[in-house]
């Protein structure tokens, strides 16, 4: 399973901007073979990934979708339109939209075999909202994988995005907990019976080139969501760039 390094740039870069981003990262990493890179922008930015990024080693995807593919749902965007603009990824139930939109797993589970049966890979995120025990937090892991584990596992990636290291002025998770995070998300995942263990789960929460190498050091962490620090270019290529010891 090779390693996945990807990025949202959530409520930022417009399709100028994005085209100025684009421009600057693909020469940027375009040497990294060894891993999956990806690019999660505004629906309305997604254009011009597809236009920049076609024929490199950068994936693209979207950042949400409508559980539906089509229908009476003004301002939604919906699969099918985000699969014809070529997305390889859908991210979904980012702990901002479940705060702001009040997504429940449920929603989350439909959005994600929306975007599964569109081709795409959906990148599922869970985590807890406070920090708790490993056991309150192992809890709150399994509520959330309960509906995930019934879709697709072929097309899904897990990102574990503790809400309390996400944003300014928060810290990334320690790496040996998100291990044990990390591990716990494996266990539930292989009691499916499924091939669950396949599934990739990525750390993200306030990830930087200097935290980027210890967190891949951990046995279950299978790459990095990275958040406000790679809006600039140059920072998101040097943690594309993370050495891997392990
Ligand atoms: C995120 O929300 O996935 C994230 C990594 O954000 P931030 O970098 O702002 O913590």
């Amino acid at each position: 399973m090779g390693l996945l390094i990807g990025t949202s740039s959530k409520m930022n870069l417009t399709s100028s901007e994005a085209a100025a981003y684009l421009d600057a990262l693909r020469p940027m990493v375009a040497d990294v073979d060894d891993r999956i890179l990806f690019v999660l922008l505004p629906f309305t930015s997604i254009w011009v990934a597809r236009d920049r990024l076609a024929g490199s080693n950068v994936r693209w995807g979207a950042q949400d979708v409508h559980p539906e593919d089509a229908g009476a749902h003004t301002g939604d965007v919906s699969a099918p339109m985000v699969a014809d603009l070529g997305c390889t990824y859908v991210e979904v139930g980012h702990h901002e939209r479940r705060r702001d939109y009040g997504e429940t797993d449920e929603l989350v589970a439909a959005k994600v075999a929306a975007a599964q049966r569109w081709g795409m890979t959906a990148i599922a995120c869970v985590g807890e909202a406070r920090r708790g025990t490993l056991d309150e937090v192992a809890e709150v892991l399994d509520k959330q994988l309960r509906r995930l584990v019934e879709c697709d596992l072929a097309r899904l990636v897990i990102a574990y995005e503790p809400a309390w290291a996400i944003g300014v002025g928060s810290q990334a998770a320690p790496p040996e907990w998100v291990g044990k995070a990390h591990a716990a998300i494996r266990e539930r995942l292989a009691a499916t019976g499924a091939p669950g263990s396949d599934v990739p789960i990525i750390y993200g929460g306030s990830v930087g080139p200097n935290e980027g190498a210890a967190l891949l050091e951990q046995p279950d962490v299978d790459g990095l969501f990275v958040g406000r620090q790679a809006l600039d270019p140059r920072v998101f290529a040097a943690i594309a760039h993370t050495p891997v010891q392990r």
